[in-house]
């Protein structure tokens, strides 16, 4: 045995960890180790010294049908024994066919063609490289994107310039595409919205409009009603401007129903679908678009292509869970358990509103936001998030709060009784940390 080896025995998967790796949106001068996980099974998980913890969050949104699915499992098994992958540039597979079929058969009736990519934030780039070039490519001058005020939208550069959460993009200002933020139509601001959006559509050089389609996840799982977002697609539809709506958070049962754009009677030109997609398993991504936006780039000309694919692009073991991602969700099983978990947050939302502490508390689908009264405005990773973030660690509860804002979006197997239990934590933090 070499030392190393012997060092590597001795020492926590955290200490390990320590030695060589750049972890996400982490300071790690200031932050905790992380903690080590070691095992997952539905809304479960264990680290390396036994612990466990209820994944209120579902591991950032991911995963509906709980960990280490067998169902997901064993199609993925199948399909890395079958076909692993190969290059989807001039070939194409039984998954990948298979899962546009299914997906146009839930999807808003106007989207007509998929492309794929890796994550939320390359769909995102698709989006809008396919807006700027359907208007370049018919020698027309529109290169301006029109998105919320808090939008999150990835990290990689396009999806960046249309996030609007200032400090995750702050240092690359000088570098990003041009966006235009309008006020998102919260209760209260709807007017001041479809205003602004009016004079944007008027000045004639914005090729889209993209937006969380009625919650926007990273800025604390703000929402807003269908009807003003149906007048601002309205709106952008009359004037020629593309709309995107970036379902990565809210698409695959979050809300309640298949895609948040199922609340609307208006529908997007294009939408991005990622996280949930495969069920939590593997990374992929799926940009959808209508017939029309196809026909842009569809030319004798090889220069009016859509230049644009990934390696991995379409890879038959991601289409074979998100396969069976898709059955599971269709299960009535399933659909039962989006309606329990509504009515579970309902009644927790009833008992707790009402709390001197508590500011307001939303819920839509699965989701809950419980935004706490503070009396300065916290930070996304401030003090107060650490404590509750702390708190709910050693409560063995996976939570993330934002600010001063407490969500919970768990995997859709959650029992009630992991549900109460997380009810329970959050109404003691409530008490306990301010
Ligand atoms: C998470 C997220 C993204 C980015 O997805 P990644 O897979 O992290 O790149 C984009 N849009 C929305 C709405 C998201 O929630």
């Amino acid at each position: 045995m070499t030392n190393n080896q012997a060092n590597a025995q001795n020492a926590t998967l955290a200490e390990r960890d320590a030695k060589h790796l750049w972890h996400p949106y982490t300071q790690h001068k200031t932050a905790a180790l992380p903690v080590g996980i070691v095992r997952g099974e539905d809304a479960l998980l264990w680290d390396e010294n036994g612990k466990q913890y209820i994944d209120a969050i579902a591991s950032w949104w991911v995963n509906p049908y709980g960990h280490s699915n067998k169902f997901i499992a064993d199609a993925v098994y199948r399909q890395l024994t079958t076909l692993e992958h190969v290059l989807f540039g001039g070939f194409t597979h039984e998954p990948a066919v298979q899962l546009s079929e299914k997906l146009i058969e839930i999807l808003p009736t106007n989207q007509q063609k998929l492309f794929f990519s890796d994550n939320g934030s390359t769909a995102v780039e698709v989006a809008i490289k396919v807006a700027l070039q359907y208007y370049y490519n018919k020698g027309e001058k529109r290169t301006r994107i029109i998105a919320f005020e808090d939008a999150f939208h990835g990290d990689t550069f396009a999806a960046m310039a249309a996030s609007g959460i200032s400090f995750f993009t702050e240092a690359f200002k000088g570098s990003l595409i041009e966006v235009t933020r309008i006020p998102v139509p919260v209760k209260g601001k709807k007017q001041e919205s479809l205003k602004a959006m009016q004079e944007l559509a008027a000045a004639g050089n914005y090729a889209a409009f993209i937006f969380e389609p009625l919650v926007q996840g990273a800025a604390g799982m703000v929402m807003y009603e269908p009807e003003p977002l149906n007048e601002l697609i309205a709106l952008c539809r009359k004037n020629g401007i593309f709309t995107i709506a970036d379902e990565v958070m809210t698409g695959f049962g979050k809300t309640g129903k298949n895609f948040a754009c199922n609340y609307l009677t208006e529908q997007p030109d294009m939408m991005c679908l990622s996280k949930a997609l495969t069920g939590g398993t593997i990374p992929m991504a799926i940009t959808t678009f209508t017939q029309q936006l196809f026909d842009g780039f569809y030319d004798d000309d090889v220069n009016k292509a859509l230049f644009h694919g990934h390696t991995f692009t379409a890879n038959p073991t991601a289409c074979a869970a998100a396969l069976a991602g898709l059955e599971l969700l269709q299960q009535p099983d399933m659909q039962q358990n989006l309606i329990r978990i509504n009515e579970n947050h309902t009644r927790f939302k009833a008992t707790i509103e009402h709390h001197p502490r508590v500011k307001t508390v939303r819920v839509l689908g699965v989701i809950l936001a419980l935004e706490l009264l503070t009396d300065s405005k916290e930070s996304y990773y401030g003090g107060l998030r650490n404590r509750l973030y702390n708190f709910f660690i050693d409560n063995g509860i996976i939570i993330r709060p934002v600010g001063n804002i407490i969500y919970i979006l768990p995997p859709y197997i959650i029992s009630d009784d992991l549900l109460a239990n997380i009810y329970e934590k959050v109404a003691l933090a409530i008490e306990k940390i301010v």
